[in-house]
């Protein structure tokens, strides 16, 4: 589809049939699909939207058994360590807690919202808005409630705390017997359950039933003063004056742009900060072991080395990929979109995006190895028998993962594409 003015003008006229691609910007008239199917980006490969039969009773009887899991997982004994004949019984809050002791409130807090807050609000929220619709009236407020919940999708985590628990259970077997308790039973079939809440409701689904509010029809015009500005969240199209800068999504009420708010000025920031916390984040310990009056402190690389000597070579790899090479990795390649938008690059647009949407796809695992710290300070509590307590080198790490997320966040893909589109329009 050609974006010449002509074709711009009739574009302007049927725009609510018309979807916007988040990644490229790409206009498209939107296709009549069948069940099952998804519309894709020619350009960019990005998913545009995609049909199925109604998911929103399946999604709402789900998010119904989650929070029973949720409530489970949370109350009864996580996991049970013992040691010389003392049993320690350990509960999903313990190591937010104990974290909170270590005089290190940022990073409890970080761990209670990723790992416990964003999910339950994830399961609240989704029962929220889907039984009022079920039952044929809308709630209150679901155009904010449904968009806070497409913005918390990435900071819930609880996948990613698995693997923390699979880590350190790992690591504590060399040194206690680890039993599973009936919470984390519950919690692996929270995890399964809470995925398929996550993904498995196709958003339309909901933002076709939220009334589109628009205040003043606008007509196009021909002297090309008004513009077509697709929404972040829900990806409805709005037509707007150019001049006028605020807006708001006469649908999801979001703020609308044409691209992020300085979109490179805050991606540089962001990444810059993870650059400068990096360094403390690898060179100060994330723990402090004593056991037997022998106390150690290791780092996230003498934690990969001891994996590595110990028989554990996988879970050795696993943190090695997921705490050194995916943040190096996310900082290079936003330096390199960066870069490659502002030097206005033409090469390979269709790679770069790619490139792009893998970075933010990646990041939250790196969360693991801040989830087995808070598992080992909340498992390893026996006094001169053996304890292990949090150190800075956790709490800088963490500044990385958060930043770079952000990083992501703030970066627009469709930069990429508007130089394409500047240097074809001067040929
Ligand atoms: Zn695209
Ligand atoms: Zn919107």
């Amino acid at each position: 589809m050609e974006r010449s003015k002509q074709h711009q003008v009739k574009v302007l006229t049927t725009f609510p049939e018309i979807i916007a691609c988040n990644d490229c910007g790409k206009l498209f008239k939107r296709p009549e699909l069948i069940n099952g199917t998804i519309a894709q980006c020619d350009r960019c490969g990005a998913k545009l939207f995609y049909k199925t039969a109604d998911t929103a009773n399946r999604t709402l009887a789900l998010s119904l058994a989650c929070l029973i899991l949720f409530v489970i997982a949370n109350i009864y004994p996580f996991l049970n360590m013992r040691i010389e004949g003392i049993v320690q019984e350990t509960k999903m809050i313990t190591g937010i807690v104990q974290l909170y002791r270590q005089g290190m409130p940022l990073l409890a807090l970080l761990v209670l919202s990723t790992a416990m807050i964003f999910p339950l609000l994830q399961i609240i929220g989704m029962i929220y808005l889907l039984l009022p619709l079920k039952l044929g009236y809308l709630p209150r407020k679901a155009a904010l409630i449904f968009r806070t919940l497409c913005h918390l999708k990435a900071w819930g985590m609880i996948e990613v705390y698995l693997l923390g628990i699979l880590v350190s259970m790992i690591k504590l077997a060399k040194m206690a017997t680890v039993i599973p308790g009936l919470a984390s039973i519950a919690f692996i079939f929270l995890i399964f359950l809470l995925a398929a809440v996550v993904s498995g409701l196709n958003p339309d689904d909901i933002w076709k039933q939220l009334p589109v509010k628009i205040r003043k029809k606008r007509e196009p015009d021909t002297q090309n003063s008004t513009v077509l500005v697709s929404c972040h969240t829900c990806s409805f199209l709005s037509c707007l004056p150019k001049k006028e800068v605020h807006h708001i999504c006469p649908r999801c009420e979001a703020s609308l742009h044409l691209r992020k708010t300085n979109s490179i000025r805050r991606t540089w920031a962001l990444v810059i900060t993870a650059i400068i916390f990096y360094f403390p984040a690898n060179m100060l310990p994330i723990t402090f072991t004593s056991a037997l009056g022998h106390e150690q402190a290791d780092t996230i690389l003498s934690g990969v080395i001891y994996f590595m000597f110990s028989g554990s070579w996988h879970i050795a790899l696993i943190i090695f990929i997921a705490s050194v090479i995916i943040p190096i990795m996310k900082i290079l390649i936003l330096i390199y979109l960066l870069l490659s938008v502002q030097f206005r690059s033409v090469w390979k647009p269709k790679d770069r995006t790619r490139l792009y949407r893998i970075t933010e796809a990646v990041g939250r695992w790196s969360m693991v190895d801040v989830y087995v710290v808070t598992i080992l300070v909340a498992m390893v509590q026996m006094g001169p028998l053996a304890s292990i307590e949090a150190g800075m080198g956790a709490v800088y790490f963490s500044a990385v993962v958060v930043s770079t997320m952000f990083a992501a966040e703030n970066f627009d893909p469709r930069l990429i594409w508007d130089v394409m589109e500047e240097s074809n329009e001067h040929v």
